[in-house]
């Protein structure tokens, strides 16, 4: 017995931080999990309900998401618009009050009447807000509150960390912002694939003239001929230089536009999730100086 609980304190001293209960924060995606990681480090357990290089709009919540939220001690969504069916279990599950949604202000509480041109089914706006890095900003800061109420989370130390991951964020807007500025205003007009480019566009300087399929997710049926033949014209009365698709998504639309008006292949981006880990784009930093790259290397080879 005597041996034991030497053992015991000698484990306690040793390894502090196995005593401590880590709490369990889920996230919707990818994305808010990796703002979770840099802000809290090892003091959480944090766990993504759509993994790497999933699309979040096709989703479809399995036994393990049910179990990694019930075992939750904070959940974390953009939108209910955004992943209804996180908030499906939330509701049916009683958990309103461990839920955490980051971008309401922005999606579905947003009234910005300019906005409702990028009307989208159940979104008034597009969604895809973590695409604008002011923006993210201060849902890193909404993330940071509710992580500093969890039990087994220094605030310290995770004041620290969320300041510093700030700082880096506002170097990637710095750096982007002056770069995109380089490029020529009239280089800069885009279609994309589904509406989920507009927040970068917009901080950017970006135009987006059109949108090939005619929704928020990528869930939309292809484009009927007569939506195809408007961009098609579009694309030639606006001088749209590039087009804009989903990696990993099927998109003959976008490949016969760019066939039909002389433009290059549609570029891959992907914005929806992260990449698998090991990849560039394995982080939002990283995803978002990816997204950047792949545009700024064909707009500065324009002649
Ligand atoms: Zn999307």
């Amino acid at each position: 017995m005597k041996h034991l609980r030497r053992l015991c304190l000698w484990l306690f001293l040793a390894f502090p931080e196995a005593w401590a209960a880590q709490p369990n924060v889920t996230c919707s995606f990818t994305i808010p999990a990796d703002w979770v990681q840099n802000i809290c480090g090892q003091d959480v357990k944090v766990q993504a309900l759509a993994g790497p290089n999933t699309d979040l709009h096709e989703f479809q919540p399995g036994p393990a998401t049910a179990r990694a939220i019930l075992s939750a001690d904070l959940i974390v969504g953009i939108d209910p618009l955004l992943e209804p069916w996180l908030n499906e279990l939330i509701i049916s599950n009683n958990l309103s009050g461990k839920v955490i949604w980051l971008g309401k202000p922005w999606i579905s509480d947003g009234d910005d009447p300019k906005s409702a041109s990028h009307a989208c089914g159940s979104c008034k706006t597009d969604p895809h807000i973590w695409t604008d890095p002011v923006l993210v900003q201060l849902m890193v800061e909404k993330l940071a509150a509710a992580c500093a109420q969890l039990d087994g989370v220094d605030p310290t130390k995770l004041a620290k960390q969320k300041d510093a991951y700030l700082q880096s964020i506002q170097e990637l807007h710095r750096r982007l912002s002056t770069e995109f500025s380089k490029i020529p205003a009239a280089r800069r007009i885009v279609v994309t694939h589904h509406n989920n480019f507009s927040r970068f566009a917009e901080r950017y300087g970006i135009k987006v003239a059109g949108v090939i399929l005619e929704s928020a997710t990528t869930e939309a049926a292809d484009p009927s001929a007569k939506h195809l033949a408007a961009l098609i014209q579009r694309v030639r009365s606006e001088h749209v230089s590039l087009i804009i698709c989903d990696r990993g998504e099927r998109a003959p639309a976008a490949e016969l536009l760019a066939r039909e008006t002389g433009l290059p292949p549609p570029l891959s981006i992907n914005l929806d999730s992260l990449d698998k880990p090991g990849t560039r784009g394995d982080t939002w930093l990283g995803m978002m100086n990816e997204i950047a790259t792949t545009l700024i290397t064909p707009w500065k080879e324009l002649r």
